[in-house]
């Protein structure tokens, strides 16, 4: 099959402004565009992603600072919803177990402490070190051990501390 050309026609727009009030259509420069670098009329090139291989010893502390967490939060809850913080004295009254909730206090201090570093660790400026596990994991433990916090104090406080002399 021939194909015959009968006509060979010039420019009569630029090819990337679409336009021909500054075309020239003999040289087919087009004088808005010749101005602009060739390099930025190239197609964009995908930039390019920079793999960064995550810390192990980062998202191993992450990890094992998460499961503390979670012993934490498990035992704190076991201790709120048990019986164990009311103990029956010998006249069948009931006293409140002041060492345990001494005790509940004091690793929830450390509850509190140890889900706010984890959380930060764990937050979007800070991340680019863990491996995905070591994040959804930080993420998890920390929130259940505020969440904890939270009931320990509020249980504390409606159903001990409001009996204090
Ligand atoms: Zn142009």
């Amino acid at each position: 099959m021939k194909f015959v050309i009968l006509r060979q026609k010039g420019l009569t727009r630029c090819e990337v402004c679409h336009k021909s009030d500054q075309l020239d259509p003999v040289s087919g420069i087009c004088l808005r565009c010749k101005q602009i670098p060739h390099e930025q009329l190239e197609m964009a090139k995908p930039i390019e992603a920079t793999v960064i291989k995550p810390s192990v010893v980062e998202s191993g502390l992450i990890i094992l600072a998460s499961l503390v967490c979670l012993v934490i939060s498990i035992v704190s809850l076991g201790i709120v919803l048990g019986s164990s913080l009311i103990k029956l004295g010998t006249r069948g009254e009931e006293t409140i177990n002041w060492f345990l909730i001494k005790v509940l206090i004091l690793i929830s201090v450390f509850n509190l402490s140890f889900s706010l570093l984890i959380r930060k660790w764990c937050s979007e400026e800070c991340n680019l070190y863990l491996s995905y596990l070591a994040v959804i994991l930080g993420k998890f433990c920390s929130g259940l051990g505020l969440f904890t916090v939270l009931i320990v104090y509020l249980s504390l406080y409606f159903r001990y501390l409001l009996w204090m002399p």
